[in-house]
């Protein structure tokens, strides 16, 4: 796996922004960089010592050419640094906040109590990003800081034209004071990804654990749709609600056909998830008519559905081109039967933590 956290020391005492330069010997370049960045100074063993923005920073277990452009939030205290941005990834999350109010029984990311406001340190991160980033905003629900993430936002869209956003949301939190706001953003860079995860509403706020979850989140998405907001529709396919998928299928088609995407999405075995694994994983390997159907209903009306996080092999053939790779490069993992596998190249494969009896029925390319 891809670490995300590295081991560090410095001789600066509080938690700071940088960009690792890596052009050892290249004096020209250094010369180049700007107060945010530190260059390599030299490497010995698995370390690596960078100089810039007022201190030295020593960085454990890299090969400093892997992290060549990378933003680091530095945590002098801890002896850690962790990579918000890494340049040659399309895969950057910054998470906003681990508060939530929701409670899904699958939730990859249980939330937590604190709250650390990020925003100062997340500005500059995506002002030294590389050229034309796409950069992920989630949490926890970031709408929970809906005033200090819309105010970032407008500012960060505005310094760089290049930049785009995803912001994973309930939505739950919009209401018709933010309208001018929303309308300040160029909402052609920001894609909000949206959970729904059944057209029944009591099946919708039990997944969520919170009661008029689903109401709320339609509300959200009507505020979204009248400003012309680009929208990913989310679904996690699990037993409690896979049966529903076609309602849920023709609920986006009637309802929100104004949505740019519908995401159908494997499980994730980690946290809530992997507590719940037996009640939740739904192996859609035996059982794909019901997402099947779901796809042929939408697709045939019009919405751009998709399959998220579904390995290749346990699709049917057909259906193979609307499943794209799409877990995050620093968590996928492929299992010993996908060596020599043909469709390797694109097939997203596992969650890293994904079990080794991975529970597909159907597996591996005949
Ligand atoms: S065998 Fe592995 S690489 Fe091949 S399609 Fe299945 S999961 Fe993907």
């Amino acid at each position: 796996m891809i670490p995300l956290r590295l081991k560090i020391e410095t001789d600066a005492t509080e938690p700071y922004v940088v960009r690792l330069r890596s052009f050892e010997g290249f004096s020209e370049d250094a010369r180049e960089a700007g107060s945010f960045d530190a260059v390599l100074d030299h490497a010995i063993g698995e370390s690596a010592v960078f100089s810039g923005a007022g201190t030295t920073l020593r960085v454990f277990g890299i090969d400093p050419s892997d992290v060549n452009g990378d933003v680091l939030f530095v945590v002098p205290r801890r002896g850690t640094a962790h990579r918000l941005i890494r340049a040659n990834s399309r895969h950057n999350t910054l998470l906003v906040t681990e508060r939530c109010d929701q409670l899904c029984l699958m939730c990859s990311q249980p939330p937590k109590k604190q709250h650390v406001d990020m925003f100062p340190f997340f500005q500059t991160a995506v002002l030294l990003s590389p050229k034309n980033a796409t950069i992920g905003l989630s949490g926890g629900e970031p709408t929970l800081f809906k005033s200090d993430l819309l105010g970032f936002l407008e500012r960060m869209l505005s310094a760089r034209p290049d930049v785009n956003f995803h912001v994973l949301t309930n939505a739950q939190h919009f209401d018709r004071d933010d309208l001018d706001k929303l309308l300040r953003l160029d909402l052609n860079r920001v894609l909000w990804g949206v959970p729904v995860y059944s057209s029944d509403p009591d099946i919708h706020d039990r997944i969520v654990a919170k009661p008029g979850a689903f109401d709320q989140v339609r509300e959200g998405l009507s505020l979204l749709c009248e400003v012309g907001a680009k929208i990913e529709l989310r679904t996690v396919l699990m037993k409690p609600n896979a049966p529903g998928l076609p309602d849920l299928a023709r609920l986006v088609t009637t309802a929100l056909p104004f949505v740019d995407k519908w995401a159908i999405m494997q499980l994730e075995n980690i946290g809530y998830g992997r507590q719940n694994w037996d009640s939740l994983f739904f192996d859609s390997s035996k059982d794909f008519d019901v997402v099947g159907k779901a796809l042929d209903l939408a697709i045939s009306r019009g919405i751009d559905a998709m399959l998220y996080n579904f390995p290749l092999c346990t699709l049917p053939a057909d259906y193979r081109a609307l499943a794209p790779s799409t877990i995050s490069d620093w968590k996928r993992t492929y299992v010993s039967e996908c060596t020599g596998c043909g469709l390797r190249d694109a097939c997203g494969g596992f969650f890293e933590w994904h079990p080794k009896a991975h529970g597909y029925e159907r597996f591996g390319v005949a």
